[in-house]
Formats: C-alpha cells, structure tokens, sequence
C-alpha cells in the first residue's frame, strides 16, 4: 500500500515542490497551507508521516504538534528555519520525531522520511525487536546488544548509542551535529570533536579487530556506515 504523506506548508512553492517529488517517490500526497486545517486533517488520521512548517497561518506548527501528540504518534517531521534552534528544540520537545532545516537537499528529507518510517516500523514490530544489521553486523535495540559475526562486542552506553545511530542511519552520510543531537541530546554544550572520538573507540572495536571498513568517514562532512 502506497506511503501516505501530509504537507502541511504554507510556501506553495516549497509545497509544490515537495509533492511533486514525493508522488514521484511513490508516496500519495496531501497538502495544506493552514495550520488549523493541517491539525484537522492530522487528527482525521491515515497519514503515515506528516511534513510540517513551523511558521504556518491559523495555528503554528509547534502548536499543531503539541495538540497532536495529545491522541497521535503519527511520525511528524519538521521543517524549520535555518538558525531557529528554539523551534528544532521545542519540536522536538513536544514530540517531533526529527526536523529539516530550511533550504534543504530533497534528497536529504527523503532520507529523512525513510529513516522516520523504519524507525516506526521497528518500533511496531514490537519494541525493536527486529535486529538491525549491516553486512556481518548485527544490532539488537532491545536486548542493547550488538555482535560482529555471531561475536558479541564489548560496548559501552555511548559506543552502543552511536552504533545504533550509525545503523539507523545505514548508508545515510551524518554529520558530527546530527550525532551529537542524536547520541548526546541537543543541550550538549561540549565539543563536537566528540564523536571523531568515539567513531575511533567504536573502529577499534569493530573495524580494526575484524579487518573490515563499516564506518567511514566523508571527508569534511561526517561518518557513514556502509557494507
Ligand atoms: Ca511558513
């Protein structure tokens, strides 16, 4: 059955040209430029992901997503303003599942849209139940255990943390920001250099000791986890 997406976007557009891009995707797509109207239609339901503003006529889109997340845990991703860290950090506050911050890569909210929906997925499938894997790697979200060819890794709660990360995100470029949101909480105020860190303790663990190339690094970007 094909993905239903809702916009809910003021800029025709960006509304415009999010639905063209995404029925050419395969998703059915339904669009809004009232914030009111979005929450109305949200609540309606059969929505599998919604695209929402903040900065939306009627209603705003914080205020939208906290009134949703009253009766739905339909996955909300939103769309921001470049520098609005208050609208990323009350979003996510009030339970959005992640944010894309204007003018973004198409390509970029797609990914975006596909981790979102996986993550739903394997939280219906019964708490994570289902193991994550990439290649000989394997990771259980539920036990927190993760093994390399059947051999268990000796892991700490960060190296874990980011390994899931990186897994959740297979193939999907991250860069040193998204980790340190992702792993280490968005009021991190240490520095970002963190994660080269960690991407080593993790290396050592894994890459060195089983002579293989999980996660490599994009050169001025971030860290990807590739067969
Ligand atoms: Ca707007």
């Amino acid at each position: 059955m094909a993905t239903k997406v809702l916009i809910v976007e003021d800029e025709e557009r960006i509304a415009r040209f999010l639905e063209l891009e995404l029925e050419h995707e395969g998703y059915v797509v339904t669009k809004t430029g009232d914030g009111r109207e979005g929450l109305e239609k949200a609540l309606d339901g059969g929505f599998d992901i919604i695209l929402l503003d903040v900065m939306l006529p009627g209603l705003s889109g914080l205020e939208v997503i906290r009134r949703l997340r009253k009766s739905s845990d339909v996955p909300v991703i939103m769309l921001t303003a470049r520098d609005a860290v208050m609208d990323k950090v009350s979003g996510l506050d009030m339970g959005a599942d992640d944010y894309v911050t204007k003018p973004f890569a198409i390509e970029e909210l797609l990914a975006r849209i596909r981790v979102t929906l996986r993550k739903k997925a394997q939280g219906e499938a019964g708490d994570g139940e289902k193991l994550l894997s990439c290649g000989k790697l394997t990771l259980s979200s539920a036990a927190r255990t993760a093994a390399y060819d059947g051999h268990v890794l000796d892991l700490t709660k960060r190296e874990f943390d980011m390994l899931e990360t990186l897994l959740l995100n297979k193939n999907i470029v991250l860069t040193r920001d998204s980790f340190i949101e992702k792993v280490w909480g968005y009021d991190y105020m240490g520095e970002t250099n963190v994660v080269d860190v960690y991407v080593r303790y993790l290396r050592s663990k894994l890459d060195d000791v089983y002579g293989v190339e999980l996660i490599h690094t994009v050169r001025g970007v971030g860290y990807v986890l590739k067969d």
